[in-house]
């Protein structure tokens, strides 16, 4: 380790990363700290790679299960799961995919990665504590935080339980629980809930909100809720966790539904996902001058802090919580930081996807965010009952809907829920980005048999209307 450099950046998950690589590539000097197993963040290690691979073998069990609506008579239905192989699997491409960004940052010559922690002593040098080796203090002219968040652990009595684990733990399981209470029905818990009903565990789901996935739009979260009900899935919404107890085998979980009825329900594993919070503690920010609360590191618009020269990004300064946010944060703030004209990411232009089954794609602006921006907008629907290649894949239960601003007719938001939504979302975030209008959407070529052809048919159904 040096002992003074241009940019230290604390955190190698994707905000910390991308901003690193990029100062390193345009010749500042950097040293990256990364205190987790590899480089990769929340996302390689315990979010949205390890989860989507579960969630790639429940896809393929559920599709060998429903063979014979395909006509395919296998030899035996009695499909076996090797969790041992599905784990191994999980783990080869997780250290593959951290070597790889070790090794495309080690061919940076003023790029430094040190993995350990790092603190700050005041507001430009840091103290750099290596898993391997002494500690050294370090100065550097600025800095960026990028270290994510962490699962919070709401006061339910009982919630220090061994049994209640949180999405980390889930992934890394060595068996496939019998019952999986899941705690939380954002995101995590509805992609997970669902992972392990179709691995074969009996899910119940509880939220304290009146639906799943609160900011959502209302109506497609609707439609996944009676889905995952019709499945199988035990889905209370409006519901209070009252408390945790030991069984010796298990947990009681206690829990008062909308109604204010009394359950009790044993489970072999509980799931904790009722969200998480920005990870700030053991950084030392108590030394600068870095304002943060509940939400997260507070920062301009151009991602500086309270403390001029110090910078953050990521999950640690709130929502959007995402790792393809962060990173579009990250290049955004290596332009500026350089000096170059640089257009921060916005909100109203991000795009995501929640891997339930079916995918649920959001882009852009949901209709209780324009209603709040005093948007006069209208929605184009498509139901893909009709759609032809819905009804080849044998998934015809989806809906499309796009917001569209009246008189301009430019597209603002769009929202599907469908098998193939994750692929379908990134040009409806291209178009809301170009500010594609509708007759544009409708006159577009869309190639037959594909989901894309929903854009076009929602469009020509809203401008005859
Ligand atoms: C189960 C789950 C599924 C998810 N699925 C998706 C998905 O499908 N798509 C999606 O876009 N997002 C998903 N996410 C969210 C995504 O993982 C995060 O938004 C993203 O990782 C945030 O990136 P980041 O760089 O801000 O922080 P992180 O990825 O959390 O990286 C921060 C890094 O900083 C390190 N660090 C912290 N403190 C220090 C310190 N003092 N010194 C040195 N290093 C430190 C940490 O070890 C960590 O590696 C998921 C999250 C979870 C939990």
């Amino acid at each position: 380790m040096n002992t003074e450099y241009d940019f230290l950046v604390i955190g190698g998950g994707p905000g910390g990363t991308p901003v690193a690589m990029a100062l390193a590539r345009a010749g500042r000097s950097v040293l990256l700290v990364e205190n987790g197993p590899g480089l990769g963040g929340t996302c390689l290690f315990e979010g949205c790679i390890p989860s989507k691979i579960l969630r790639e073998s429940a896809r393929r069990l559920r599709e060998i299960r429903e063979a014979a609506r395909f006509g395919l008579c296998l030899p035996s239905l009695d499909s076996r799961i090797d969790w041992y192989a599905i784990q191994q699997r999980k783990r080869h491409i997780l250290k593959q995919r951290s070597e790889a960004a070790i090794a495309r940052a080690g061919a940076l010559p003023k790029l430094e990665l040190v993995f350990g922690h790092a603190a700050f002593r005041d507001a430009r040098r840091a103290l750099v504590t290596p898993g391997e080796g002494e500690p050294a203090e370090i100065g550097f002219g600025r800095a960026v935080i990028a270290t994510g968040s962490a699962p919070t652990r709401p006061p339910i009595p009982g919630v220090d339980h061994h049994r209640v684990i949180d999405s980390e733990t889930l992934l890394d399981i060595d068996h496939i629980p019998e019952r999986l209470i899941v705690i939380g029905g954002g995101p995590i818990g509805v992609e997970l809930g669902q992972i392990f009903h179709t691995f074969g565990s009996q899910v119940t789901l509880l939220e304290a909100a009146p639906r799943i996935l609160g900011p959502v739009d209302a109506e497609l979260a609707g439609r996944l809720e009676a889905r995952m009900r019709d499945d199988g899935i035990e889905l209370f919404t409006g519901c209070r966790v009252e408390r945790i107890d030991n069984t010796g085998g298990g947990v009681f979980v206690s829990y008062q539904d909308a109604d204010g009825q009394a359950w009790h329900r044993f489970s072999e594993q509980v799931l904790l996902v009722t969200g998480r919070h920005p990870r700030v503690e053991g950084l030392g920010l108590e030394h600068t001058g870095v304002r943060h609360g509940p939400h997260g590191i507070e920062v301009d618009e151009h991602l500086q802090t309270s403390e001029p020269g110090l910078y953050a990004l990521g999950d640690v300064v709130g929502a959007p919580a995402f790792a393809h946010w962060a990173g579009a944060q990250a290049l955004s703030l290596a332009r500026h930081l350089l000096g170059r004209p640089a257009a921060f990411p916005r909100p109203r232009y991000n795009s995501a996807v929640i891997f339930s089954e079916p995918e649920l794609g959001i882009a852009g602006l949901t209709e209780s965010q324009a209603r709040e921006a005093g948007i006069d907008y209208a929605v184009a629907r498509y139901d893909f009952a009709g759609d032809a290649r819905a009804q080849i894949a044998g998934r015809a239960d989806g809906l499309l809907k796009i917001l569209y601003e009246q008189g301009s007719h430019r597209v603002i938001g769009v929202h599907a829920l469908v098998e193939g939504a994750d692929d379908l979302i990134g040009e409806a975030a291209l178009a809301i980005h170009a500010g594609v209008t509708l007759e544009a959407l409708a006159s577009s070529i869309h190639p037959h048999p594909t989901l894309t052809e929903s854009f076009a048919q929602a469009a020509r159904a809203a401008l005859a209307g």
